[in-house]
């Protein structure tokens, strides 16, 4: 973030200790202008200010009395987050690695990719460009297979630093590029972190906040059940699960939730989960060789979610340094993929994107790269 316009006064409360206005609703930045003696109209200008237009500092709302603006500057930020770095893969691929103000550090991808849409008037390719953005600075879950995981859980991120990851990617885009979806299936489970995740995504979706359409949003979760039926009733964002197994007494050990919400639990959610006319739960199913890519395993699956609205990503297991697992064979992921199509389950295979700067799926660390900018 630009702080360097700011007027450096020696009664100024230093900016670490300012609240960051990106934590603030509508309704809470009403109480701001009304503590501010300012007109209520001036709420929305804000709003409009901080997450439509995303302007970096204060200075840039100029519609705003210049006395206004110096009563926010007393008493606000605007982000508290930075990017560090900025890694480029040769497949277009960015990891930001995004320093919070404690010190804390969390990573965000910038995905482009392009699709081949099929439509009455012939097929259309479209430009996605999808930002995988964190929840939390590291992570709870314990998955077994997760880099994230190794980090344990340092910390919820807040409303503001779920937020600001856009504006810091929007950064690095070029000219021509706009983010189009957005994926919480970086760090940290995003459903352990249910009020802050719920605020950022009104603010994302709100026509007061960025205006971004609740469609273009996937929330992914591990599987915390009690937090999904109320996600969607909230906000009807898309919803993955990461699945991983067909038993218990697998998915007991990749994803140790599974002995508080078990398969049949977890799936049974799913089954009630408010879902839109035509739209499915995406499962993630991470394939790790010699674990969960058998024939068998891919019938179970085929069982287990034929009562559901769902379909399958199947997803290269990215190594990390003492992961202890190894990614199945291209063939036996495709077998794999015969199986549940066979069975009538649409199912795609996700390459591994951004694999050359450690950007791909579960490859997430961001303590050690921090450590490694020191
Ligand atoms: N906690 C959430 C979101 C973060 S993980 C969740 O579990 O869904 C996002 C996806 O990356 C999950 O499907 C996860 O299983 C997958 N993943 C984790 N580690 C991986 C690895 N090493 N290789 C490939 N995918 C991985």
């Amino acid at each position: 973030m630009i702080e360097s316009d700011r007027p450096i006064e020696a009664t100024s409360t230093p900016q670490a200790e300012l609240q960051d206005i990106r934590d603030l609703g509508l309704a809470e930045l009403g109480e701001v202008v009304a503590a501010a003696s300012e007109r209520s109209f001036r709420a929305g200008q804000l709003a409009g200010w901080i997450y439509g237009r995303g302007v970096g500092s204060f200075d840039a709302m100029l519609d705003l009395p210049k006395s206004f603006r110096e009563y926010l500057k007393h008493r606000f930020r605007m982000g508290s987050a930075t990017t560090a770095t900025c890694a480029r893969s040769s497949d277009g691929t960015r990891k930001l690695l995004i320093r919070l103000s404690d010190g804390e550090a969390i990573e965000s991808v910038i995905i482009p990719s392009r699709e081949v849409e099929a439509t009455p008037a012939g097929d259309h390719l479209n430009q996605r460009i999808t930002l995988c953005m964190s929840s939390q600075a590291g992570c709870a879950m314990a998955c077994e297979f997760c880099a994230t995981a190794r980090m344990g859980l340092h910390r919820n991120l807040s409303v503001g630093e779920i937020v600001s990851q856009v504006f810091l990617a929007r950064r690095e885009l070029t000219a021509d590029e706009h983010l189009t979806n957005y994926v919480f299936m970086g760090m940290g489970e995003p459903l352990a972190n249910y009020p802050r995740l719920i605020k950022a995504l009104s603010i994302m979706t709100s026509e007061w906040g960025m205006g971004i359409s609740p469609r273009r949003i996937t929330v992914s979760t591990v599987g915390i059940v009690p937090m999904m039926e109320r996600l969607l009733t909230e906000i009807p964002v898309r919803i993955a699960v990461s699945l991983h197994a067909t038993t218990n007494e697998l998915r007991d050990r990749l994803a140790p939730i599974n002995k508080r919400y078990p398969i049949e639990v977890l799936l049974d959610t799913c089954k009630r989960l408010p879902l839109k006319q035509r739209e499915r739960i995406t499962f993630e199913y991470v394939m790790l060789r010699g674990v969960n890519d058998s024939p068998e395993d891919a019938k179970r699956l085929v069982k287990l979610l034929a009562p559901l609205r769902g379909k399958v990503n199947l997803i290269f297991f990215n190594a990390f340094e003492g992961s202890g697992f190894a990614t199945s064979p291209r063939d036996a992921v495709e077998d794999f993929q015969a199986i549940l199509r066979k069975g009538n389950l649409t199912a795609t295979i996700r390459e591994s994107r951004g694999l050359d700067i450690a950007a791909a799926c579960g490859q997430l660390y961001a303590e050690q790269a921090a450590a490694n900018q020191d």
